[in-house]
């Protein structure tokens, strides 16, 4: 049995109960106990002084590539939670592009089985909107849900047929589920290896132009408002498509959208060099494009931050920029990264644990995001000013491509708590006697 835990001196930030408040945090058998100030523990309580740190409802990414089963040389799903809760993730939402695709509650079932057997971060397996990801048939939603699928998307490739991509949103209504748009017109993509513009002439590389995404991201939005079906885009990577999101919202259109932290945080100036490990799809765009993104940010429009951690191997990344891979990881550089906006003071704390934690539990409907009293002790605690160079050794990932390798970061997780269990504790924060380590 875990002795209570009674954490001092945090910084408790909870979007979902306007809290942001210096005080205490209370954990018992799992749960959250109380927070506020001068709480009355348990006489066996363990202490944790914070000294200020932030105590945040656990982090969830709804938007990664575990690529188990199938390419287990890539990433894994006991190495890709290991690094979810390295990073302060309590929860990922893993995409079906897997080898098989994640089509049948059989494979849901293998997803689900191996991140219980890893015991680190909770997995929320996405399954296809089409068998074996053609773009053809429609999975069966009700048995993929049944088996504890939480979303559906074709991630990595687009739903080329409008009628069959509308047909799944109708057909997700019955289940009130959501569906996960990768927003890519393959037409005006095909063989596109960057962004299209200065850089991609300057480069002699063949460019995706923004209207790639953004055709597809209106297409998809019209099918919601013409079906009622819930509707997500994933990755949103330019302004046209930040403004198409935002009229939609104003409309009342049932969407939710997200982004990555590369996208405000590198623009194609990063590709020069031929720079595979900032290769990725959607392409890394302008600074226009990344100044609209942290807008959307903002102002509501882009409801959450997902990293779209896509792990290769070297083999993938090491090699000719035309051969490479799309793809970067991300877990554990996403707090990082996205606490610059708040520095740089574009959003608050609060929005940013809002579109780390709180919107993303929302959106897929499940478990999460929040402190209130009873709720599982699902907790992330982030020093938000402690400096880092990111290194391979340093890495929880299986695969190492990420263009901030080298880099110095500032802020990450230093303890992550599963129903109250530490799951990520490299100080021994939760295991040794205090003044001891
Ligand atoms: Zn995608």
């Amino acid at each position: 049995m875990m002795r209570p835990l009674l954490f001092t001196n945090a910084r408790i930030i909870d979007p979902s109960q306007d809290w942001d408040f210096s005080g205490e945090l209370l954990v018992k058998d799992g749960v959250i106990g109380a927070a506020g100030q001068s709480l009355e523990a348990p006489q066996d309580a363990r202490v944790i002084d914070l000294e200020g740190k932030w105590l945040v409802p656990g982090l969830i990414d709804m938007h990664v590539h575990l690529r188990e089963p199938g390419e287990e040389y890539k990433e894994t799903i006991e190495t890709g939670t290991a690094a979810a809760v390295a990073g302060g993730f309590t929860a990922v939402a893993c995409m079906p592009n897997t080898r098989p695709v994640n089509d049948s509650a059989g494979v849901t079932q293998f997803i689900l089985e191996k991140a219980r057997r890893a015991a680190k971060a909770r997995v929320f397996p996405i399954a296809a909107i089409t068998l074996g990801q053609k773009g053809e048939q429609l999975t069966e939603f009700g048995d993929l849900l049944s088996a504890g699928a939480v979303a559906f998307s074709d991630d990595g490739l687009p739903v080329r047929n409008a009628r069959v991509m509308r047909h799944a949103l109708e057909y997700v209504r019955n289940f009130d589920a959501l569906i996960i748009s990768h927003s890519e017109e393959p037409e005006l993509s095909r063989g596109g290896l960057m962004n299209e513009g200065r850089v991609s002439v300057s480069l002699g590389l063949k460019g995706i132009p923004a209207a790639a995404e953004e055709v597809a991201v209106f297409r998809d939005v019209a099918l919601a408002e013409l079906t009622g079906g819930r509707l997500h885009i994933a990755h949103v990577s330019t302004r046209g498509s930040v403004e198409i999101v935002r009229r939609a919202k104003a409309r009342g259109v049932a969407i939710t959208a997200e982004t990555a932290p590369h996208y405000f945080s590198l623009t194609e100036e990063a590709v020069i060099g031929y720079n595979t490990s900032a290769k990725m799809y959607p392409p890394l765009r302008t600074e226009e494009d990344r100044m609209a993104i942290i807008e959307g940010l903002k102002d509501g429009t882009i409801d959450a931050i997902a990293t779209d951690h896509a792990p290769h191997s070297v083999i993938e990344k090491e090699c000719e920029f035309q051969l490479a891979a799309n793809g970067i990881i991300g877990l554990e550089t996403s707090v990082a990264l996205s606490l610059n906006l708040v520095r740089s003071g574009y959003i608050s704390a609060s929005q940013l644990i809002r579109c780390m934690s709180s919107s993303p539990s929302r959106i897929l409907g499940v478990p999460g995001g929040s402190l209130a009293t009873g709720d599982p002790a699902d907790i992330s605690i982030i020093d938000p000013e402690v400096v880092f160079t990111l290194t391979r050794e340093s890495l929880h990932s299986m695969s190492h491509n990420s263009p901030f390798l080298g880099e110095t970061l500032q802020g990450k997780a230093i303890l992550t708590l599963i129903d109250g269990r530490p799951v990520y504790d490299p100080e021994g924060n939760c295991s040794h006697p205090p003044g001891q380590q």
